[in-house]
């Protein structure tokens, strides 16, 4: 069946943007999801003089400017290259996909310093193929999508595990990186990318196993923490994970930044919580409970409005539910199942049950004014 919406295979970067409904998307990677406090103060600045001072955190750890233009495109890769922020191409940009646990030591940091730079010899991979270094105290990203996974074991050992397999092989920190470039090789060699695209959960699910001479278990997962205060700093999120540039500047002048892959931000070092507008400080937050994507007009897919229903609605989502609402069936902002769903369509509002926006609806066409969820989770 033809999707009801368009899968790009591929993500925008930096110096591939992507056209939006508010202009061009510019999305980029700070290395280990790292910025410093200058790097985020250029950055703020820089993206409310070229672009509409919006900026999107993505659920890889990427930070996006949106309403760029094609003529301030270049003024911005400038800014952004004076800023350490740019790779040094396209193939760099892309290929340096990896996402780094926000609770990395200096030992993680070096395992992805030597990834990045081993990553020059990899085959080319599918443009969301993606590694992860979830190597804190215990695996915290398992939530997150990945490929090939570093993580803890039991024993605080490295393990290095395809995505989809609950076991991988354990490495060092010498041989780590050369053994993901291996598992990358054994990917594309047993055919894991087909018209460009494919992933490794889905490889394997065909029955594709790789030759694990030894094998271990990963320690048991953690949940991943809301806004407040933990041991590296202070963790706050934001309405549908956006901020705007006055925001992040005023984060920028309290200290070095991580950017999450939970659409949070962590200042590094911080133990109280701050008190700037536009921060969401408590996993109590009825928005907490939300996941809404751009939505018309910031996304060309989009059938309607998303964020202002999102907001009316978020008060009657109960603590620990879920609510997810979708621009299209394409379902950017929760790619997983959430209590309820509702897709805009062009005939009105598909409404899910325990499903993903690409599930069977229980009704359909609902008018967006009339939308009312008391009783349904
Ligand atoms: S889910 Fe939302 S953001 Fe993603 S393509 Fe559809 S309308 Fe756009």
């Amino acid at each position: 069946m033809t999707p009801a919406f368009t899968v790009k295979g591929w993500c925008p970067g930096a110096l591939r943007p992507m056209a939006s409904g508010d202009g061009l998307v510019v999305r980029v990677r700070p290395t280990n999801g790292r910025l410093t406090a200058a790097q985020a103060a250029g950055l703020a600045q820089a993206a409310a003089r070229h672009g509409n001072g919006l900026i999107d955190l993505s659920a890889r750890g990427n930070v996006q400017l949106r309403g760029v233009t094609e003529g301030t495109h270049a003024a911005l890769i400038d800014d952004l290259r004076a800023l350490g922020l740019i790779d040094p191409d396209i193939l760099s940009e892309t290929r340096r996909n990896i996402l780094v646990t926000p609770f990395a030591d200096g030992e993680t940091d070096a395992l992805a310093a030597t990834l990045a730079v081993a990553l020059a010899d990899v085959p080319p991979l599918p443009g969301k193929f993606g590694f992860v270094i979830d190597t804190g105290p215990a695996p915290i990203l398992t939530a997150t999508a990945g490929d090939i996974r570093l993580e803890r074991g039991h024993d605080g050992g490295l393990i290095l595990r395809p995505d989809g397999l609950p076991h991988g092989i354990p490495v060092t920190t010498e041989t780590a990186a050369a053994e993901a470039i291996a598992l990358a090789r054994w990917f594309t060699e047993t055919g894991g990318i087909t018209d460009g695209r494919g992933r490794m959960a889905a490889h394997i699910a065909r029955g594709h196993r790789p030759a694990l001479p030894r094998t271990a278990t990963p320690a048991p997962a953690q949940t991943p923490p809301g806004p407040g205060l933990v041991p590296q700093g202070a963790l706050v999120a934001f309405e549908f994970g956006q901020m705007t540039a006055t925001t992040l500047s005023g984060l920028a002048a309290l200290g070095n930044l991580r950017i999450t892959p939970w659409r949070m931000v962590l200042i590094e070092g911080l133990q109280t919580l701050p008190t700037l507008p536009g921060l969401i400080l408590s996993q109590d937050d009825p928005l907490r409970r939300v996941e809404a994507c751009t939505g018309a007009p910031g996304c060309l897919q989009a059938h309607a409005e998303i964020r202002p229903l999102a907001r009316r609605l978020a008060a009657q989502v109960p603590p620990g539910r879920t609510l997810h609402l979708s621009g299209c069936a394409k379902g950017c902002a929760h790619p997983g199942p959430a209590d309820l769903t509702l897709v805009a369509t062009p005939s009105g509002f598909d409404l899910i049950q325990g499903g993903t926006a690409q599930d069977a609806p229980r009704a359909r066409a609902l008018d967006a004014t009339g939308i009312d969820l008391k009783g349904l989770f």
